[in-house]
């Protein structure tokens, strides 16, 4: 079966042609600057170089018309005809409280995703652009919409609302959702297979930790609770997001600064985190190195940051009543081995022990790097948010 995953942006759109029996990328590739002069689509077929090709694209209609003529390119291509696509998976950022799983899109669908688009302003709405660009253009081919929040939505009460007064849920369903829901969902199972046991059976910690970060806690395959919020402001220290903060801080900045709140919710986005700490940058690269030579607000936004996801396993280990296995996952997690060695630092109470020699050598690659004597399993587990997605849309549509 060969299915297309889309994720659509506001002004860009990723691809991803996989074949399901091997679970095999074909293609992939990016339309950047939908509807801006200067388009481009960066084509990827197999392990050969990308194709960059400079056509314009006013809208994502335009953008998947272009997608499927290079997938079904005699040079640059690698199927005959688009027939040979059986599904479409389209990640969609919210999903409210309406969805708890993957769906099968249909109109009621449409309009629940439309629903949310208060909750996600700048996702949902290019989310179903995407959606109805492929409808249009692909009438007899199922889609299936893989939602970022629908994982979490197993946490029960107490981990999603919040102390506010209780009106303000019913009336504007003000609650914790989270988000990297497909991703901390992929790599919970592939620990649980790393580990050769039952998802039923663990408690897990997982962490992905990119530009945005967040962790969860997952007991017996289900989420039960997460660090992000109502929105992806909250939870850790993030590249340019604060994470938690006083909410006491805003109208003190309000009336000190004379900002707008839309000015303060901007900084706490943008210009907040480990940039705005640092004063340097937002990428965990240049931070470590300005640390190494010695600077010291590098020094500290790397101490924030890793003192906001010890707070996190702590945390959820309790909420857990334990834990067997942590995960580090996305672009940090992944190849930041340093960083990996501060967060599981002085953790051997916890029954965290990590080997260093492992460690340093885990980049881009599964791996336990778990220590001698530990009692809790360390792993590192490439996310793929894209391969979950194709396997939702597999599941959902071979029924
Ligand atoms: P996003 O949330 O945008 O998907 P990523 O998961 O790609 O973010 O994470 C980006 C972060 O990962 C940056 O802070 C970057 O410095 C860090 N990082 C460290 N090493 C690497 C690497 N080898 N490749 C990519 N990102 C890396």
């Amino acid at each position: 079966m060969k299915i297309l995953v889309i994720n659509a942006g506001s002004s860009s759109l990723k691809y991803q042609l996989f074949s399901m029996k091997s679970e095999l990328v074909m293609a992939k590739g990016i339309c950047e600057r939908i509807g801006i002069p200067g388009s481009v689509i960066k084509h990827t077929a197999g392990e050969n170089d990308p194709v960059i090709i400079e056509k314009e694209m006013k809208t994502h209609a335009d953008a998947i018309h272009l997608v499927l003529s290079a997938l079904t390119d005699k040079d640059i291509g690698v199927i005959a005809d688009m027939s040979e696509i059986q599904a479409v998976g389209h990640r969609v950022v919210h999903g409210g409280d309406y969805f708890s799983s993957s769906v099968i899109i249909d109109a009621d669908v449409k309009k629940a995703i439309e629903k949310c688009i208060d909750l996600a302003p700048l996702h949902n709405p290019p989310n179903l652009i995407g959606i109805n660009a492929c409808e249009a253009i692909m009438p007899n081919v199922p889609q299936v919409a893989v939602f970022d929040t629908a994982f979490h939505q197993t946490m029960p009460p107490s981990a999603f609302m919040y102390a506010i007064p209780h009106e303000l849920y019913t009336k504007y369903k003000i609650r914790k959702y989270g988000f990297h829901g497909t991703s901390h969902k992929y790599v919970a199972y592939r620990a649980a297979k790393m580990l050769g046991k039952p998802i039923q059976e663990l408690k897990i910690i997982t962490l992905h930790l990119g530009n945005g970060s967040s962790v969860a806690a997952v007991k017996r395959g289900k989420s039960v609770d997460t660090s992000m919020g109502f929105t992806p402001l909250a939870g850790v220290v993030m590249g340019t997001r604060s994470g938690v903060i006083d909410p006491a801080i805003i109208k003190f900045l309000m009336q000190k600064e004379n900002m707008t709140v839309d000015e303060v919710d901007n900084m706490l986005n943008k210009k907040s985190g480990v940039l705005g700490v640092s004063g340097i940058s937002s990428d965990f690269r240049d931070l470590c190195k300005a640390a190494e030579d010695g600077n010291d607000r590098a020094n500290l936004a790397l101490d924030m940051f890793v003192a906001s996801v010890k707070k996190y396993i702590g945390g959820y280990a309790m909420i857990m009543g334990g834990v067997d296995a942590i995960v580090f996952t996305a672009g940090i997690g992944e190849n930041t081995a340093s960083i990996r060695e501060s967060i599981t630092k002085d953790a051997e109470f916890l029954g965290i022990i990590i080997d260093k020699d492992k460690n340093n050598s885990a980049r881009g690659i599964e791996m336990d790097v778990s220590g001698a004597g530990a009692r809790v399993a360390t792993l590192v587990i490439p996310t793929n948010e894209e391969l979950m997605i194709a396997k939702e849309t597999e599941f959902l549509t071979r029924k």
